[in-house]
């Protein structure tokens, strides 16, 4: 259960995790379909190379639907124009805009959707982006689908952080959808009601979408048996400044425990199988694509998905099991044999790339730092703020010094170990 002292000191004093950390945020915010996001997947792939130079990987197409924004603008009831973010795969308006009344749903709850649902169609719905790593967290995705249910004509979602616009995905598939901008919370109070009624504001979205292709890529360590342990982190993230919690830190982890564990993998009972997905920002397809196409043998030949996303911002991490209470104590025996403290969170999230496996029947997890902590820096992930300022190089080699010790144990458990993290 304990990390051998070797690989231990080896993590605690690989200075590769600090400049790979900064030299992903150099790629910028890899948004899936850029320049960034295409110079993030070659510095993955060097750096895997000078880990072991003999795997080459290998690579899984992925299509999906591309898009991206041309120009976005908000004009706020007085004419003067805000500050806005397009959110991922947004529909766009029409050429000279989109003129509403707006509604002030608050936070956006099922609640306050009910009490309005008479109003809402025709109107722009506004609502409020919240802390996405916290327990009864509403995602953006379901406050879109609630306000597109009930007739809303556009949305807008105001973000945490003063000053500043947020990004996202819109939650939209490909088909039909709303337009949908990320405002400052400052704009979205300017959007309130008032004696006069409901405030009038122009959106004006421009688009452009077509088939578009990214990749998976996966490296395989094999170990004694077929069985796999996955290691696992997305690639791309949002535009608006270099993606650094989210989820360059994730990535820095991963390649870390790579360069550690990649050479002992074939003395281990299970293999290692490193993934870097993208498109997860584009309602996880990178991962989608990967689980649906494996075989029920292929799915049950993975023991477990240890998912790093958004690992740094804070200094306490937390494994969100994925409803797998079997796993729970594993992850729980691993982390104090390595005198971490770790919470686990028991309810499937589905916000990355661990909730594919574990809908296909695969256990998952996900570490994530600065869960139900308001005041960690985790809370201005998707703005303009998630920037590597906010990683502290202690708190980001804690998670990696944990995930080492999580999937070197995953790899060595006997099989009956194995068995009882399947349990839901
Ligand atoms: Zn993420």
């Amino acid at each position: 259960m304990r990390l051998n002292e070797t690989l231990a000191g080896q993590l605690a004093a690989d200075t590769g995790l600090w400049r790979d950390f900064n030299d992903i945020c150099d790629c910028g915010g890899r948004l899936a379909g850029t320049e960034s996001e295409k110079k993030a997947f070659a510095l993955l792939r060097e750096r895997v190379r000078a880990a072991s130079p003999a795997n080459s990987g290998r690579s899984i197409p992925v299509p999906y639907n591309g898009w991206r924004a041309g120009r976005a603008t908000l004009r706020l009831p007085d004419g003067t124009m805000a500050a806005c973010h397009p959110l991922v795969r947004t529909i766009a308006t029409p050429a000279d805009g989109l003129t509403a009344e707006v509604i002030d749903l608050g936070r956006g709850t099922p609640d306050e959707f009910a009490e309005h649902a008479a109003e809402i169609a025709g109107r722009i719905v506004l609502v409020r982006h919240e802390l996405m790593f916290a327990a009864g967290t509403i995602h953006r995705r379901r406050k879109y689908d609630m306000a597109r249910a009930a007739g809303a004509v556009g949305f807008l979602i105001g973000g945490p952080l003063p000053g500043h616009v947020v990004a996202g995905s819109s939650g939209r598939d490909s088909g039909a959808g709303i337009p949908a901008l990320g405002i400052a919370p400052e704009t979205a109070a300017r959007l309130a009601r008032t004696a006069a009624g409901w405030p009038v504001a122009t959106m004006l979205i421009e688009t452009e979408e077509g088939p578009a292709e990214t990749e998976t890529l996966v490296y395989d360590y094999p170990g004694e048996t077929d069985e796999w342990v996955v290691l696992s982190a997305h690639v791309d993230g949002h535009d608006l400044a270099e993606s650094a919690m989210d989820n360059g830190s994730g990535l820095a982890s991963v390649l870390a425990v790579t360069r550690a564990l990649a050479p002992q993998a074939a003395t281990f009972r299970r293999g290692l199988r490193v993934m870097f997905f993208s498109v997860e920002e584009w309602a996880l397809t990178g991962s989608a694509q990967y689980v649906q196409a494996l075989s029920d043998v292929e799915r049950a030949k993975i023991a477990l998905n240890v998912n790093l996303d958004s690992v740094a911002g804070s200094p306490n991490l937390a494994a969100l099991s994925s409803g797998y209470a079997g796993v729970e104590p594993f992850l729980l025996k691993v982390a104090e044999a390595n005198g971490q403290s770790l919470r686990v969170v028991r309810p499937l999230m589905t916000n990355s790339d661990h909730a594919n496996f574990a809908a296909g029947g695969i256990p998952a997890i996900r570490l994530v730092a600065g869960f139900d902590d308001p005041a960690a820096h985790l809370r201005v992930v998707l703005t303009a703020a998630d920037t590597r300022d906010k990683v502290a190089q202690g708190e980001l080699r804690q998670a990696t010094l944990l995930t080492a010790a999580l999937v070197a144990a995953a790899c060595n458990a006997p099989p009956e170990e194995a068995e009882r993290w399947r349990a839901k």
